[in-house]
């Protein structure tokens, strides 16, 4: 999947950009949910057990995660937003996570 691209057009005039699909370029993309996931520690915590917080319109989730579930993607924090594009109608996750110090942010498939 592309990276992170964001529109050259329609701007507010203060630096953002818009966010376009990573399947087909089109700019119509929908928030849908939000997962936090934190290791215990506060942002020092690495590969511990922690804490996955969704929220999904009526559907809010808080679970316990064991140091080694699949759910995961680096050896510290994420946040995950999942994006409804109306141009192609298909589906994209958007990550933002911190692994060795480093912070990436990727699309990935949805699950
Ligand atoms: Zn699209």
């Amino acid at each position: 999947m592309a990276i992170v691209r964001l529109s050259d057009e329609g701007d507010f005039g203060d630096g953002s950009g818009r966010m376009v699909c990573p399947r087909c370029s089109g700019s119509y993309l929908h928030h849908g949910y939000v997962t936090v996931r934190q290791r215990d520690g506060g942002g020092s915590g690495e590969d511990c057990a922690g804490t996955e917080v969704t929220v999904d319109a009526d559907d809010t989730k808080i679970l316990r995660l064991g140091a080694e579930d699949a759910r995961w993607s680096g050896r510290r924090d994420s946040v995950e937003i999942g994006f409804w594009c109306e141009e192609c109608d298909e589906a994209s996750v958007l990550e933002l996570m911190q692994h060795k110090g480093l912070s990436l942010v990727r699309w990935i498939d949805p699950s």
